[in-house]
């Protein structure tokens, strides 16, 4: 073998495995392919640090929606009669499995309710487990109502339930909100597997990663080469995995001051809605609460309304709409928490992140007390 040479003349043959030569295959075993692995594993060994697990235990994924279904359908291939415990808000790429699983008959899925305040009682958790339990899936913080869930005591709960039960039951989160604002150390949250995206740490769309504790037996839901432990077949999204790592790192940087304004700014929203003349709900707990997340129901305007009315005005929120009868789908979570909602109360959510200032707020008020003031003579 030729001693590697600085000065070689260096000639890409390999398109075949990745037609741009600067983002080689990092399956490849050639010069450029290892280089790319060794970028692949250093976002790995940069996640594992922020997460303080090891870097074995990080798989890339294309995104939350995959790192959900990963997690769920490849713990659950190991058993024959599965039972499942999980909540009745989490997102869709986890409602949607469980509802799959149960309809094949896969397994048996209890749906534990939340509380009126948005969050689940462990002992409720607790409650629901049989001995066929194998798994527990509650979200560390939920999408629409911001609110955090008990991960640590319901993690607690499972350990102690774990001592005196042949099958052991294991613990995932869904913890796409939660990365910015919340503790995200998996040895302390006592988790087995956790999900997450880039999205939602200002990162790029379609990279995700899936937290798999060692020891928790999983198997492939995709077949095809052997990338990520052979658990996500597929060549490697190396650049997406590196925008992730460094997403990641910066997130962690300046969480501690970011929960801090951003609380201030949420409760301030909330203290000037309460001056507009006008009933409204707030769906969620205060308590806990995710620092960015403001919800609300008005009562008898339809909130897809609300939300195109704002957006005419240059503001951006979200609605989910709870017609029940409408064409529109309706929030369940908004449901689970208010069963007594009417086909025409929406929700409408409002959330704030890095470059939300006072004057956005100021702005955002200004404008819905303005919309209120229109929309009541049509509506009241
Ligand atoms: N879980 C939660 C809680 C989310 O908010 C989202 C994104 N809306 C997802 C999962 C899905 O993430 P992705 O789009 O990366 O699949």
């Amino acid at each position: 073998m030729p001693k590697s040479n600085k000065k070689l003349r260096k000639i890409y043959l390999d398109y075949a495995s990745s037609a741009l030569l600067e983002s080689a295959n990092p399956g490849a075993i050639h010069e450029l392919g290892r280089k790319e692995k060794e970028k692949l594993d250093g976002a790995r060994s940069q996640v594992a640090k922020i997460l303080n697990s090891s870097r074995e235990e990080i798989i890339f994924t294309s995104g939350a929606t995959e790192s959900n279904n990963l997690a769920i359908l490849g713990l659950v291939r190991n058993f024959k009669k599965p039972h499942i415990v999980t909540t009745n808000i989490e997102h869709a790429s986890v409602m949607e499995v469980y509802k799959y699983l149960q309809n094949s008959k896969q397994a048996k899925v209890t749906f534990v309710e939340v509380e009126p305040t948005g969050v689940v009682d462990p002992k409720k958790i607790r409650k629901a487990l049989t001995k066929d339990t194998v798994l527990v899936s509650v979200m560390y913080a939920n999408n629409e109502i911001g609110t955090i869930e008990p991960i640590t005591e319901i993690a607690k709960t499972l350990r102690h339930h774990n001592k005196s039960n042949k099958q052991k039951v294991f613990f995932h989160t869904d913890a796409t909100q939660a990365m910015n604002y919340l503790p995200v150390n998996v040895q302390r949250l006592g988790v087995d597997l956790m999900s997450f995206n880039a999205a939602k740490i200002y990162g790029p769309k379609g990279v995700g990663v899936l937290f798999i504790k060692k020891g928790t037996p999983l198997q492939k839901i995709m077949y095809g080469g052997d990338q990520e432990r052979g658990l996500r077949p597929g060549t490697e999204n190396v650049g997406g995995a590196m925008a992730l790592a460094s997403a990641l790192e910066a997130v962690e940087k300046i969480k501690v001051k970011e929960v801090k304004r951003l609380t201030k700014l949420r409760d301030y929203f909330f203290k000037e809605l309460k001056k507009i003349n006008f009933d409204f709900v707030i769906n969620g707990d205060l308590k806990n609460r995710l620092p960015n997340n403001i919800n609300i129901t008005i009562p008898n305007i339809p909130s897809d309304l609300l939300v195109i009315e704002l957006s005419e005005r240059g503001i951006m929120a979200a609605a989910k709409s709870a017609c029940k009868a409408g064409d529109g789908k309706a929030s369940y979570v908004i449901e689970a928490i208010n069963p007594k909602i009417k086909e025409t109360d929406g929700s409408l959510r409002f959330t704030l992140g890095r470059d939300t200032t006072k004057a956005d707020i100021n702005f955002a008020i200004k404008s819905l007390t303005q919309i209120l003031l229109k929309l009541k003579k049509w509506y009241n």
